[in-house]
């Protein structure tokens, strides 16, 4: 097999690595497209996908329903083959690989457990089939119920341990073989709130203890912040942007990612200079606010800005404000509060208002405000 080095250089975040020595590209994903169907009814469920996935780390894919997060991992598995493009795992080609050659496993949603074998049968099964002697598979079963805590429940068949318990073994079963990448297709989606996070925290730990490379799959974005350590946001086939859980929350450069990601305000405003990386823009008028610009964007004519909610900040009265309405609406959450504004030009505006220190009897509905963008606050879009 010839063996193609990946070059780590190819791929780069949104905002460019400061470390000198990026970690190496263990899978490496070239222009991978996944037709099904044919004619009419085919669907492009990956176009020219570009993505590399670096050692060691916790990479997420989170995109919504139907975006081809699952088709990405079969195709990685070896389950399905691509119409076009290559997968190279550490530096290799995998396409002639099946999957059981591929030092690869995947933990699926829904744990595909034997349910009349116990604990330590379903975690040692994968091994015995590699032929692996008794007591070599014994040792490793043993190993992996201490890691995934479960030794108590070593001979309990898995139809009599809870959810939480099934989803330990069902990790426990696709580490055993010491892959070099483990594949997770949105496996906490079938635990309730608190068991899954508790198993969050649970998958962070065997992640770091055993080093592999972990793709995990999820189209709840909260997960995928807290989660990761870098995330692919996907959309429709596409990979639209590659960054830490702050690159993309903080620095989302087209209208999907930051929609999708956390709540935000959508402002036009028009460019009235641009330099390198930030345009000044005039919002609603004579108001002018200087916005950074995602990377390779050319901001001309009207553009598309972004501002979270906690970026903004109500201006004093006579402060100098970047925008200015009625406040429409106030609810209380406890630690801050979300305050509605109403613009002159009728759009809304959402704030976030910490709760802390805060002076209320300036929070009255009705009452007219400045709004104050914090530095750095403002983005343009790419769309
Ligand atoms: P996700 O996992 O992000 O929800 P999928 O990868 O399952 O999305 O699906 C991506 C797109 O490909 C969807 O439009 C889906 O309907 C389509 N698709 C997936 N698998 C098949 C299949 N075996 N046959 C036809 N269409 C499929
Ligand atoms: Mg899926």
């Amino acid at each position: 097999m010839a063996g193609v080095k990946a070059d780590p250089g190819r791929y780069r975040d949104t905002v460019p690595d400061t470390d000198v020595a990026a970690p190496a590209i263990a899978i490496d994903i070239r222009g991978v497209t996944k037709i099904f169907g044919s004619s009419e009814s085919a669907v492009r469920a990956l176009d020219a996908v570009d993505l590399g996935i670096r050692e060691n780390e916790f990479f997420t894919l989170l995109g919504p329903s139907g975006c081809g997060k699952t088709t990405l991992l079969r195709l990685i598995a070896g389950f399905d083959h691509p119409n076009g493009g290559q997968i190279f795992l550490d530096g290799i080609d995998i396409a002639p690989l099946p999957p059981y050659r591929r030092p690869i496993n995947t933990v699926f949603q829904n744990y595909a457990l034997f349910p009349h074998m116990t604990v330590a049968g379903n975690i040692g099964f994968g091994l015995e089939m590699l032929g692996k002697p008794k007591a070599e598979v014994a040792e490793r079963v043993d190993a992996m119920l201490r890691l995934v805590r479960m030794e108590a429940l070593k001979d309990r068949r898995t139809s009599e341990i809870s959810g939480g318990q099934q989803q330990r073994v069902a990790l426990a079963r696709a580490l055993a073989p010491a892959p070099k990448v483990l594949l997770l297709d949105e496996p906490l989606s079938a635990l309730d709130l608190k068991l899954r996070k508790e198993m969050q925290i649970e998958l962070k730990r065997l992640q770091h203890e055993t080093g592999i490379t972990f793709v995990f799959v999820t189209h709840d974005q909260e997960e995928a912040l807290t989660m990761s350590d870098r995330i692919a946001v996907m959309h429709d086939g596409h990979i639209l942007q590659v960054g830490t859980p702050r690159d993309i929350y903080e620095r989302p450069a087209e209208r999907f990612v930051a929609d999708f990601i956390g709540e935000t305000n959508f402002l036009t405003g028009r460019a009235i200079e641009v330099g390198e990386g930030w345009a000044t823009l005039e919002l609603n008028g004579d108001r002018r606010v200087k916005a950074a610009v995602p990377d390779g964007f050319e901001p001309a004519g009207e553009v598309t800005v972004v501002v979270r909610p906690e970026h903004a900040v109500l201006a004093d009265e006579g402060e100098q404000a970047d925008l200015a309405g009625i406040i429409d609406n106030i609810i209380y959450v406890g630690t801050d509060s979300h305050v509605r504004v109403r613009l002159d030009d009728a759009s809304l505006f959402t704030l976030r208002v910490q709760n802390v220190g805060a002076d209320h009897a300036a929070l009255d509905e009705g009452r007219r405000t400045g709004i104050r963008f914090r530095p750095g606050a403002a983005r343009v879009l790419k769309d």
